[in-house]
């Protein structure tokens, strides 16, 4: 049996979380819970949550934490999370989500494995993020090189593949800011609780896929936080 796994993933918009979360969620058999795609279906889907968040997210900014904080309790409530695990990609963004969490965590008596930052200078991210298109209906990504046809359509689902509303240069600026303020405040506040892992997030994903694996793998027998990093 493959053991399951309990993690977080931080990093910068377009560090690679997406992509890299969908190969972990495959390797430890457990899923990927992205706010981000969760956001977004709920906007697709017409719900209250879609109308109230729509405006925020195509301007950069950031959903309340009393809804964020909600809406990822009810997630890691279902079964398949509670018997197997997660990777949280986009959850917590600030530390008022972050204390929330622990808070659930201990309360359910399964505290995360680690912590990763997955880390990528702000102009490599820069560069990444205005050619990223992505799948309507299953979130896949993809980097586009000028040369796409119209009506690009998904390789794993068939769905359309399109420029996120929120990649526009202002969104992308204003969501890199507000992850300096808000979100980066997390690193000293994992690294404190002994729980984080800075991984080298730059490179083919391959290979950025190796790292994270080691490290979770090291802690997870546990091995020191710091062994597994940079
Ligand atoms: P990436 O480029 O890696 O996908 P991102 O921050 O640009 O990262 P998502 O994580 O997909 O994009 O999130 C999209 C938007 O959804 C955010 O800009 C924000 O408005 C909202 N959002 C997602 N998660 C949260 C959260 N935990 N707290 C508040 N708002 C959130
Ligand atoms: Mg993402």
């Amino acid at each position: 049996m493959i053991p399951g796994a309990r993690l977080i993933i931080l990093g910068r918009q377009g560090a690679g979380k997406g992509t890299q979360c969908t190969r972990l969620s495959r390797h430890y058999v457990v899923p990927h819970i992205s706010t981000g795609d969760m956001l977004r279906a709920a906007v697709r889907e017409g719900t209250e949550l879609g109308k109230t968040a729509k405006a925020i997210i195509d301007d950069g900014g950031l959903i309340g934490d009393e809804i964020m904080i909600g809406l990822v309790k009810e997630r890691l409530s279902r079964g398949d999370a509670m018997s197997r695990g997660y990777i949280l990609d986009g959850f917590p963004r600030t530390v008022g989500q972050a204390d929330a969490l622990v808070e659930f965590t201990a309360e359910q008596g399964r505290m995360v494995d680690v912590v990763i930052d997955l880390d990528v200078p702000r102009e490599r991210v820069l560069e990444r993020l205005s050619s990223r298109r992505v799948c309507r209906d299953c979130g896949t990504n993809y980097t586009a090189t000028g040369t796409e046809r119209n009506g690009w359509s998904c390789d794993v689902c068939g769905g359309d593949v399109v420029q996120r509303e929120d990649d526009t240069p202002e969104s992308i600026s204003r969501r890199l800011d507000l992850y300096e303020s808000q979100t980066e405040p997390l690193i000293a506040y994992y690294e404190e609780r002994n729980e984080l892992v800075v991984i080298d997030g730059f490179g083919h994903p391959d290979d950025v896929l190796a790292r994270m694996i080691g490290a979770i793998d090291l802690r997870k027998r546990g091995g020191s936080a710091a062994a597994g990093s940079r």
